[in-house]
């Protein structure tokens, strides 16, 4: 492929030439292919059907290239691979810059990008350089196949309800999905695509940043959004003690614990750890909320989740109306009767 142009970060400007499908902005984690993007695909290809158009994936990063094979299998028709030594660790400006410049090549209609957290300030700078709008934390997305205009979907006004945005004078139309909420196609390797590796020869990264360390978060097990069994902590919980108490039976049954947002007000939980509307949304098998009352902005998260236990004094809790099973008790009378079980 013929060199990307690509601006420096002060004359960053967007030329579009030709218009190309949806996109999807590929994240990496460990050198895997997050499960946002695995959704997203599973997303575009369903929209894509209505809009009759291509999927497209963009894989910036260094030594990527290998997973081209594997969006393909997830549903793109064409991998854009954006590799530079640069961009072996993640350097927001850069990746935005190197996005930006394919982007402002191709013109797609649509961008898609995790709302993890590199994703969300990437898409922020992103729309930014690309003088184009965004709608963060989208958990749905709707297309109108005879505007082409994307209904981006998500909780507003404190989650008491869902707003559908439409940008008709933004190209392309970007926003930021919620890991968790859409379903990733099944793979299907025989699926054949184009993969182009653009030449970054000529890009400078910014030598004004560097990434001096990088230190892993010190979550134990699996992140949350792919954890089986998640035990919710809250408010009700009250001390750390009790905290203590629900890690240990947390390991002894394979639990991530997580917590709401009163829960990380009160130091009891890691505020990466939170669930809800401004938090993680999940989908385990299993979600315990302990001491939880179930306010809107926390169930926003639990949308996904298959089956839900509460256990909770107060018989008249919110959580109750969307539990499978309730146990209307203590925390700390819950855990001495729970310290034996093991599933
Ligand atoms: P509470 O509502 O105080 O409930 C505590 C529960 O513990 C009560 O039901 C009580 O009966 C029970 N309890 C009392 N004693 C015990 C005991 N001994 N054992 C067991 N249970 C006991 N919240 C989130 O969680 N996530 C979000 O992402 C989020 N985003 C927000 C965004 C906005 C814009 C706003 C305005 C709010 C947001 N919130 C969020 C806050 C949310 O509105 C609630 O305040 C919060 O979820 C309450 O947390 P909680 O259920 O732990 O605490």
């Amino acid at each position: 492929a013929e060199a990307l142009q690509i601006d420096t970060p002060d004359s960053a400007s967007f030329s579009p030439k030709k218009s190309e499908g949806i996109w999807v902005l590929a994240e990496t984690e460990g050198g895997m292919l997050a499960s946002v993007t695995k959704e997203l695909l599973g997303e575009a290809v369903a929209l894509s059907e209505k809009l009759r158009c291509s999927v497209e994936a963009v894989l910036p990063g260094s030594g990527v290239a290998v997973l081209a094979d594997e969006l393909i299998a997830y549903g793109a028709d064409r991998v854009h691979v954006l590799e530079h030594s640069s961009l072996a660790s993640f350097i927001e400006e850069n990746y935005a810059r190197v996005v930006v410049a394919l982007a402002g090549r191709y013109n797609p209609d649509i961008l898609l990008v995790g709302a993890t957290e590199r994703g969300r300030g990437l898409a922020a700078r992103v729309a930014s350089m690309l003088h184009t709008g965004l709608t963060a934390d989208c958990t749905q997305l709707e297309i109108d196949p005879e505007s082409g205009l994307l209904h981006q979907i998500r909780p507003a006004f404190g989650g008491n309800l869902m707003a559908a945005i439409v940008t008709p004078n933004c190209r392309p139309q970007m926003a930021s999905v919620r890991p968790g909420v859409m379903k990733a196609a099944e793979p299907d390797r025989s699926r054949k695509g184009e993969i182009v590796c653009h030449d970054l020869s000529d890009f400078e990264p910014d030598h004004r940043i560097c990434l001096m360390d990088e230190m892993a978060a010190n979550v134990c097990g699996d992140t949350l959004e792919n954890s089986r069994i998640v035990i919710g902590v809250g408010r009700g919980v009250k001390n750390k003690e009790t905290v203590v108490r629900i890690r240990q039976w947390a390991e002894q049954i394979g639990a991530v614990v997580a917590g709401s947002r009163a829960a990380v007000e009160m130091g009891l939980i890691d505020a990466h750890l939170q669930v809800g509307q401004t938090g993680h949304t999940i989908s385990p098998d299993l979600y315990i909320a302990i001491g939880i009352s179930g306010q809107i902005q926390h169930t926003a998260g639990l949308s996904g989740a298959k089956k839900i236990v509460a256990i909770n004094p107060d018989r008249t809790a919110p959580i109750f109306n969307i539990a499978d099973y309730g146990w209307s008790v203590s925390a700390e009378e819950a855990l001495s009767e729970l310290a034996s079980v093991s599933l």
